[in-house]
């Protein structure tokens, strides 16, 4: 039998630490490895797999696009892309869309953006505009990205960095509020830190935030690159909260993990500021990447994924919640996206989650300590309660 790790490891850049599970088939909430043995997947790609490996209406989907055609470039237009901007405006409560590919060119987009209208419509002085961004922060591996990024691990070595960004706490209004100057154009925050651990802010946080901005004149940008498209219990995280942004991103579920979408959402005069040529991508708002992703926002809604993972995410929670185990420091989460974290006595969240891949359910560690439990949306009850048995298990054989 070919050795499909050894393969990786030989030949591979060594940028990832995986799971010893070689994965070749998915179906739902389920993926198999090369040995048929099954799985539950709780990571469901960083989210973008929401709707479930390999939904079947986007399989039809994407098939018969891939027949018709696939790129064209934005140099044309397609019958897709109009469709796309305006169900997706529909869906996200937006006014303007720019499609790219990966969240980390869709995070690069709003910069670019916001910079722009800074010096253009605010009035900043050229080159002097400041993005504010949160500690903890994760947006991507871009050298811009990984520049304002706290993560050592993301930016050691890669300087020199961009300028222009400055970092305060996650959470804290008051923070935000202090290191506002006339020159800060926007303040770029996720609605709750996937990445960083499931990291929650206290509550009214992003109302507080958007009022700030509201005042200072400043775009609030949310990174819903991982919360959006349901995961947790809405479209938008933003919803918890009662608030629009001005700008929001997505990517990852925008597809439901057949391939590469994201795209800046507008609803200001912001988006305004860009005129042709300015900004692009050949592969962004490709027709194949469009008529995929209506598919995939399509599913999301009449197969009322969204109210699944606020129902079965609060079951999840509560039940983890339960659990009376030293081992576990906390408990959070919303809708379908879970952080558990363990004591430190626990010895690392690493070989839990190499346990539970022993007993059929992949789940991934986030920093030394956290386990995500992010399912796809589709998830249900039932299945739940099997995961939840073996989470019990798993936490007890310490
Ligand atoms: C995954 C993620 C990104 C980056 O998306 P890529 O497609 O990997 O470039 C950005 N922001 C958040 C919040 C994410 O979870």
């Amino acid at each position: 039998m070919i050795d499909y790790i050894s393969l990786e490891n030989k030949y591979g850049a060594h940028n990832y630490k995986p799971l010893d599970v070689v994965l070749s088939r998915g179906e739902g909430v389920w993926v198999w490895d090369v040995d048929g043995k099954k799985y539950l997947d709780c990571l469901s790609a960083y989210s973008a797999v929401n709707q479930g490996h390999c939904h079947p209406k986007i399989v039809k989907t994407m098939v018969e696009q891939v027949r018709k055609l696939t790129l064209t470039s934005r140099a044309f237009r397609n019958d897709q892309l109009g469709l796309f901007y305006q169900e997706l405006c529909e869906l996200t409560n937006s006014h303007k869309v720019l499609p790219m590919n990966s969240g980390a060119e869709a995070v690069e987009t709003v910069i670019k953006t916001v910079r722009k209208w800074g010096y253009q419509i605010k009035g900043v002085p050229v080159d002097q505009a400041e993005i504010i961004v949160c500690q903890n922060n994760f947006h991507g591996r871009t050298i811009t990205i990984v520049g304002f990024s706290t993560d050592e691990n993301s930016r050691t070595d890669f300087g020199p960095f961009t300028p222009g960004f400055k970092i305060i706490p996650f959470g804290d209004a008051k923070a935000l509020e202090a290191a506002i100057t006339p020159n800060t154009v926007a303040f770029l925050v996720e609605p709750i830190q996937g990445e960083a651990g499931v990291i929650i802010p206290p509550q009214g946080y992003l109302k507080e935030a958007k009022a700030i901005c509201e005042t200072h004149n400043i775009v609030l940008i949310l990174d819903e690159i991982q919360t959006g498209l349901g995961r947790t219990g809405k479209i938008l995280a933003e919803e918890h909260d009662k608030i629009e942004a001005d700008l929001t991103l997505i990517g990852k579920a925008l597809s439901g993990g057949f391939y590469p979408v994201s795209a800046v959402l507008s609803n200001t005069e912001v988006m305004g500021v860009l005129q042709p040529g300015e900004h692009g991508s050949t592969f962004g708002g490709n027709p194949l990447a469009c008529a995929v992703s209506r598919t995939a926002m399509k599913v999301l809604i009449e197969e009322e994924m969204i109210e699944n993972a606020a129902n079965v995410g609060e079951h999840f929670l509560d039940e983890l919640k339960q659990f009376k185990n030293p081992l576990i420091k906390e408990v959070r989460g919303k809708g379908l996206l879970i952080g558990l974290e363990l004591s430190a006595e626990a010895g690392g969240a690493r070989q839990y989650c190499e346990k539970l891949q022993a007993e059929g359910l992949l789940c991934k560690e986030t920093h030394d300590n956290i386990i995500r439990f992010a399912p796809p949306l589709i998830i249900t009850k039932d299945i739940v309660d099997w995961a939840l048995e073996r989470i019990d298990a798993v936490l007890n054989q310490h």
